[in-house]
C-alpha cells in the first residue's frame, strides 16, 4: 500500500510509515475522539483533543489551562470531557482493516 501522507510504498501490515514516521494503520481511528491510553497527564482529555485536531499536546494543555484561568469554562469543560470521551480502543485488538469510520 501507499502512505497517505509521503506517498511512498510501504509494507501492507505497517502501521508506521517508515518514510515519514505517520502512522498509516489507524489513521481511520486517529480521527476519532477519544482519550488516548499513552501521553497522558491526568485523563488524556488534552490528548486526545491534540490527537484529534493534530495539534501539539502541550500546546493544548496550554491553551486549556488559559482558557480555564480566564473564564472557569475549562474548569467544568475538563471533567466533563473526561466523562464523555471514550477511552481510546486497544488497537491490537482489532481485526486487520476494519473500519471504524462512520458514515
Ligand atoms: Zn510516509
Amino acid at each position: 500500500m501507499y502512505c497517505n501522507y509521503c506517498g511512498k510504498v510501504i509494507q501492507d501490515d505497517a502501521n508506521v510509515c517508515a518514510y515519514c514516521g505517520k502512522r498509516v494503520g489507524a489513521v481511520l481511528a486517529r480521527k476519532k475522539l477519544v482519550r488516548p491510553r499513552a501521553n497522558r497527564k491526568i485523563a488524556g482529555v488534552c490528548a486526545g483533543f491534540a490527537e484529534y485536531f493534530d495539534l501539539d499536546v502541550t500546546l493544548v494543555r496550554l491553551l486549556w489551562l488559559i482558557v480555564a484561568v480566564m473564564t472557569g469554562v475549562g474548569l467544568l469543560a475538563y471533567p466533563i470531557a473526561w466523562i464523555v470521551m471514550p477511552d481510546q480502543p486497544e488497537i491490537r485488538s482489532l481485526p486487520a482493516g476494519q473500519q471504524l469510520t462512520t458514515p
